[in-house]
């Protein structure tokens, strides 16, 4: 399996870097998960766009244009063993001689990629033979989860804890009552032929899925969809939920603690807009 470490290509399992890493420290990086389809990846650019924004947020000067980031990208679609993949990028501050809480300039980030297999696209032709089956839980996460840190131990734990509970994924709230996200995917809601999802704050991922789906649906069709404050009744009373996310592009959900979403069948929107989502998903830069 090939990878990438600093400027060479290399089997993943001879890649190394030092415990003194500040991504292995403290988690001091940031993270891009790309999907690659037939070998060609989804939404480059927008993935591209988001890296750049979120080593910008943290203060991380990499000193790397676009292309450099397209072509490990693209070199490792081209060579994965699968043709469905999903590239995983990685940036951290780099390796300090000292453990310090506080940086210096001079570091040099260290950069890491590989590829791994995702499924083939779902479609109303292929679609999963179960709804997933969502834990609500309050969002215990840090007021930055617009960046897509490498520090990822709340969504871990809000992970671990639904699939200790036997659920496949948590549905996360703030103190306020205002549905965040699930702890690796966007969510959405459909009510009367409406479809929801929450609106974009410092408290969620702009996820590159929910992006498209939305144009999508914009450019593509007739049905509304709305971004705006939604509650967990909101979710519950929905006809359907979904979660969206580059590995899994839309995911049906049937249920949500005790109570069965709609008929408890995965629904004909979430068909509807699948269809649409993979007919024009690679029309998007
Ligand atoms: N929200 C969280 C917390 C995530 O980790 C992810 C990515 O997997 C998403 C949302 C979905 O984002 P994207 O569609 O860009 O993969």
């Amino acid at each position: 399996e090939l990878a990438y470490l600093n400027g060479h290509y290399l089997p993943k399992n001879e890649a190394q870097i030092s415990p003194m890493d500040r991504g292995f420290l403290f988690g001091d990086g940031i993270y891009e998960v790309i999907p690659c389809h037939n070998r060609k990846p989804i939404a480059l650019q927008r993935h591209i766009d988001r890296l750049q924004r979120n080593l910008s947020a943290i203060g991380i000067k990499a000193g790397h244009d676009d292309s450099h980031w397209a072509g490990i990208i693209r070199t490792l679609a081209q060579e994965s063993p699968t043709e469905h993949c999903g590239v995983y990028l990685h940036i951290s501050r780099g390796t300090a001689a000292k453990r310090h809480h506080t940086y210096s300039d001079g570091l040099s980030p260290t950069q890491f990629a590989y590829s791994f297999q995702i499924p083939a696209p779902p479609s109303s032709a292929n679609r999963p033979s179960m709804g997933l089956k969502l834990k609500s839980q309050e969002d215990l996460r840090w007021l930055h989860c617009d960046v897509k840190v490498t520090a990822l131990l709340g969504n871990v734990l809000h992970y671990q804890y639904a699939v200790d509970e036997g659920f496949d994924e948590a549905l996360l709230y703030r103190p306020s009552g205002k549905i965040t996200e699930a702890s690796a995917s966007n969510v959405f809601c459909v009510k009367n032929g409406v479809i929801f999802t929450p609106a974009l704050d410092n408290t969620l991922l702009p996820g590159i899925t929910r992006g498209l789906v939305i144009d999508v649906l914009r450019d593509h069709s007739k049905i509304t969809v709305l971004e705006q404050d939604l509650g967990l009744q909101d979710f519950l009373d929905a006809d359907e939920v979904w979660l969206s996310s580059s590995t899994r592009e839309l995911a049906p959900v049937t249920q949500i603690d005790e109570r069965v979403i709609g008929n408890g069948e995965i629904g004909p929107m979430w068909a509807r807009v699948i269809d649409l989502f993979q007919r024009h998903k690679y029309e998007y830069a």
